[in-house]
């Protein structure tokens, strides 16, 4: 993982830097370490100090973070770079108590760049530590009923010296060997002290209440094309879901949302919707396309040349509205 520090790293004097940790665990929340490698090494290299993304564009950062979903965090993460800049001269605070005093870290970032940054006997506890807890001591308890006690189990066993390599080899253990199928008892090494081992339970363990289901909402998506080739785009309202990212004018999202097209023009229908799944509910979007002249007003958004206008910069759910375009022949024509 290009943000840890090795041990021969650490023996050569070599410190975790807590912009990369910050940054790291930012990322991680939600998405998977593959996810997130390329977009880690894009960023550090495009912002190598927090002084550096303090200073970048929204619109860059918004780009940049395109595709990794949850865009609150890339929202939080400006403000987090610029209040270290403006409040803490462009270091990190180095306490859990003064992380917590920045925007966007909570409690579990907080721990985290405490302890693996500054050694602090911060307890780190993510899902991979609530499953090492729980079958170590054999918790019965649903999630997310079981959180307090978890916890209190994970800060027993945080230790005073070390913490930063400790919490890193605990979420590394439920990551590697302690996975949520099929755990690997056999090389664990906390296997003798491990009471679900012992009991039998392991694989049934750390229990879940059952999740409500997503209930599916319905939208309507508007691409325009103009002659010359711009396309109507707009930047979303800074709050709420995509909040500042690009994307097609729209209607509202809901049960039966009433249309709401951009300009007035002869809208097609594309035969397949774009199907997207956000954490609290599914998206069916149908997309209408239309080309429109040069004398083209319209009532949201602005028209965007078409070598101004990079796909990668939308959001997942806008970009697979743009990849159903293709079907339309019209509008590529
Ligand atoms: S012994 Fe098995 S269940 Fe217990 S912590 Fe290790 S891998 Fe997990």
């Amino acid at each position: 993982m290009p943000w840890r520090v090795g041990p021969a790293e650490r023996a050569a004097g070599q410190r975790p830097d807590p912009y990369r940790i910050w940054l790291s665990e930012v990322m991680l929340q939600q998405t998977t370490v593959a996810a997130v490698r390329d977009y880690f090494v894009k960023f550090t290299t495009l912002w190598p100090t927090v002084r550096d993304l303090a200073a970048a564009e929204d619109a860059e950062v918004m780009g940049a973070w395109a595709g990794l979903g949850y865009y609150a965090r890339a929202r939080n993460l400006l403000k987090c770079a610029r209040a270290v800049v403006a409040d803490h001269g462009g270091a990190f605070p180095t306490s859990r108590d003064g992380l917590l005093t920045l925007p966007g870290i909570g409690p579990y970032t907080a721990s985290a760049i405490a302890a693996i940054a500054y050694d602090e006997a911060a307890t780190v506890v993510d899902g991979n530590v609530e499953r090492v807890m729980a079958r170590l001591h054999d918790v019965h308890t649903p999630l997310p009923a079981a959180k307090p006690e978890l916890t209190a189990l994970a800060t027993e066993h945080t230790p005073v010296e070390r913490a930063g390599d400790y919490a890193q080899s605990v979420m590394d253990l439920g990551a590697t060997i302690c996975t949520p199928r099929n755990p690997a008892c056999g090389i664990c090494p906390l296997r003798d002290p491990c009471a679900a081992r012992i009991a039998g339970t392991a694989p049934d363990l750390p229990r879940k209440t059952p999740k409500k289901l997503k209930p599916t909402r319905h939208g309507i998506a508007y691409v325009v094309r103009r002659d010359d080739g711009a396309w109507l785009l707009e930047t979303r309202p800074p709050k709420g879901l995509l909040g500042g990212m690009l994307g097609w004018p729209g209607s509202d999202w809901g049960d039966d949302p009433a249309p709401a097209p951009p300009l007035e023009a002869d809208w097609t229908t594309l035969p397949a919707q774009a199907l997207h799944t956000f954490t609290h509910f599914h998206l069916k979007l149908t997309v209408q396309t239309a080309t429109v002249g040069p004398e083209a007003t319209a009532n949201r958004g602005q028209f965007v040349a078409q070598d101004q206008f990079q796909p990668a910069d939308l959001p997942t759910v806008m970009r697979k509205v743009f990849d159903l375009t293709r079907q339309e022949p019209d509008l590529w024509g």
